[in-house]
């Protein structure tokens, strides 16, 4: 059995899971292409069983055959970059909730989730600092030429703008600040002014503005129906001479053909980015020392990022059970 933690009612609308989970054995299944380190998954472990439930383990798997079978008898169900689509949702007779351990959610479908009353959660800030050291190291690799001959440049001095202050950008922010860069930052959702005073960052109000002054333009925004897409050749051709574009975001906010065109025009941009986008092969061939793409996402890719992210899922799985809290609910 659980422990029972005083249950607050103003927390949770709907009072069945938390019952539920006071007389039944819940299940939690980590169902991962793409294993966790084992100390994550012993880590998850202890937490699960130690608050009475079970876990199982579904890994490396090969087949969505294999998930929609694992899924079929599951309470709760821990993700990585695996794919939750409606179908698997529909296998899932006794889901309640799936969380995503990391920041990007846009492999789980939300809508089908949510027609079935399921939570899904993410675990925002437990890989930020992993992505943040990437950015970094990806403006100095730039900087100095891909580690080639030539005379590279330094970041001290240099205008860092930060495209989203969110949990990554606040981070690559004070990262480049300890650099000795002017940190300048645009995200429209933060109305606090505070928390861009409380790090010695100026913000600017428009998007316009932030690229204009961007010596180094770190790319933080989530992908959504209203950024996919939306960084392309009028904000690249407004930076100012050699500025460099740096994307850990997400592949599908930029606009593919416009960097290209940009880039092609302006002999000083350069691009990297984290995960290579579809025109991969292009950019290498025109672009040379001026463009680089990982060839597998790597930001969130670091032992203590894969460690945290997971214990976090489990946590946030057992602290909804036993307390109904869901603070971190992206279908809401
Ligand atoms: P976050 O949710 O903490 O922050 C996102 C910020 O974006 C918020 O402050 C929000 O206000 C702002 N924002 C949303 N829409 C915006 C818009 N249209 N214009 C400007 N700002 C906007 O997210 P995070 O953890 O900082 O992650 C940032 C990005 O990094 C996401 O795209 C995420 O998917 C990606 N990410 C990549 C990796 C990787 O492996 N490369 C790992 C983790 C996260």
């Amino acid at each position: 059995m659980p422990t029972i933690v005083p249950f607050t009612r103003e927390k949770r609308e709907d009072k069945a899971i938390y019952y539920t989970s006071l007389i039944k054995d819940m299940k939690i299944l980590v169902a991962t292409e793409k294993p966790f380190a084992k100390k994550a998954v012993d880590g998850i472990r202890e937490i699960v069983e130690g608050a009475g439930y079970t876990l199982s383990l579904l890994e490396k798997y090969t087949d969505k055959a294999q998930l929609l079978e694992a899924v079929a008898d599951v309470d709760a169900l821990i993700i990585r970059s695996d794919k939750v689509t409606a179908e698997v949702i529909d296998a899932a007779h006794n889901l309640k909730i799936v969380v995503r351990a990391g920041a990007g959610y846009d492999n789980v479908d939300l809508a089908a989730a949510s027609a079935r009353g399921i939570v899904v959660m993410n675990t925002p800030g437990q890989n930020s600092n992993a992505v943040a050291e990437l950015a970094l190291g990806m403006m100095v690799y730039m900087a100095r030429n891909q580690f080639t001959s030539g005379t590279g440049s330094e970041l001290s001095g240099k205008t860092l703008a930060i495209h989203a202050y969110g949990n990554v950008g606040k981070l690559v922010g004070r990262k480049g600040a300890a650099c000795g860069m002017n940190v300048v930052a645009y995200d429209p959702f933060i109305k606090d002014d505070s928390v861009f005073a409380a790090d010695g960052v100026k913000k600017v109000d428009s998007v316009e503005e932030l690229y204009a002054c961007a010596d180094y333009l770190s790319l933080h925004i989530p992908a959504t129906e209203q950024t996919k897409g939306s960084i392309g050749y009028d904000l690249l051709m407004s930076m100012p001479k050699g500025a460099t574009l740096i994307n850990t975001a997400r592949k599908e906010v930029i606009d593919e053909e416009g960097v290209a065109k940009a880039l092609t025009e302006r002999e000083d941009l350069k691009y990297i980015t984290d995960i290579a986008p579809a025109m991969h092969d292009l950019y290498c061939e025109k672009f040379g020392k001026r463009y680089f793409g990982t060839p597998k996402k790597m930001g969130a890719e670091t032992a203590e990022a894969n460690i945290n992210a997971g214990l976090a899922a489990a946590r946030q799985i057992v602290d909804y059970f036993v307390n109904g809290n869901v603070k971190f609910q992206v279908n809401k």
